[in-house]
């Protein structure tokens, strides 16, 4: 029984090695979601500082335009100053050539600060480019050690498996359909060491008695409070 028992510890040993795997690459699709969403969110912020560069530009292009309206109209009422007759409509002339050159002017001005925004949102895009590019760098290696782990673990995954098979040939049925058993109802562990009387798998103490016949490895025996196998770590 002693030499079955340190193999259903070695079986279970590998079980717990092959779930930790498992569990692992269970992970991998949402880590590299997590990291393309992560490069996502620099794209669609460099994304939304482009489109406010490009406002500012339209709307530098259409006060610029306006400004450009005006100028003809400037040289035509300077060209009609020659040709006036009175003094009042030299007058109105001349305010309708001042109030256009204030328009512009006032235009002028509001084409300056869209300049000084421009600017200003230029150097912001050129910032957020760097940082997406050093994000880009860092998530493409993040994501090739994720790959070379799971390449590892599926390695070591199959090296396992057939180590689980190897193992289990050597267990009697019987003792193997009660290692199943208590697996299905109470999961991983299985089987649990017993140290000064107490189950590693719950915690509990074992009644003396019961802890005294295990010394003796000449049944398979439960732990009365979890249900998992025991064994004394005398083994
Ligand atoms: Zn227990």
């Amino acid at each position: 029984m002693r030499e079955q028992i340190a193999t259903l510890v070695k079986l279970q040993a590998i079980d717990s090695d092959i779930q930790e795997i498992e569990k692992r690459l269970g992970k991998v699709d949402g880590k590299m979601a997590i990291l393309d969403l992560e490069l996502e969110d620099f794209e669609s912020a460099i994304n939304e500082k482009m489109s406010i560069r490009e406002e500012y530009q339209k709307k530098y292009r259409s006060l610029e335009s306006d400004a450009n309206m005006n100028l003809p109209k400037i040289t035509k009422s300077k060209e009609k100053l020659t040709s006036v007759k009175t003094n009042k409509e030299y007058q109105a002339l001349l305010k309708e050539i001042e109030d256009l050159k204030n328009v512009n002017s006032r235009i002028e001005d509001q084409m300056l600060e869209i300049l000084e925004q421009s600017d200003a949102a230029e150097t912001q895009l050129s910032e957020e480019k760097r940082v997406f590019e050093a994000a880009r760098v860092r998530l493409a290696g993040e994501k090739a050690d994720i790959e070379k782990t799971t390449e590892k673990d599926r390695l070591k995954l199959a090296e396992l498996q057939t180590d689980f098979q190897t193992v289990l040939e050597t267990v009697n049925p019987e003792i193997l359909k009660a290692f199943r058993s208590v697996r299905s109802r109470i999961g991983n562990p299985a089987i649990a060491k017993v140290e000064n009387a107490v189950c590693a798998g719950c915690h509990m103490n074992i009644p003396p008695q019961m802890y005294n016949e295990l010394q003796r490895f000449e049944s398979l025996m439960h732990c009365p409070q979890c249900q998992r196998i025991i064994y004394s770590d005398k083994l």
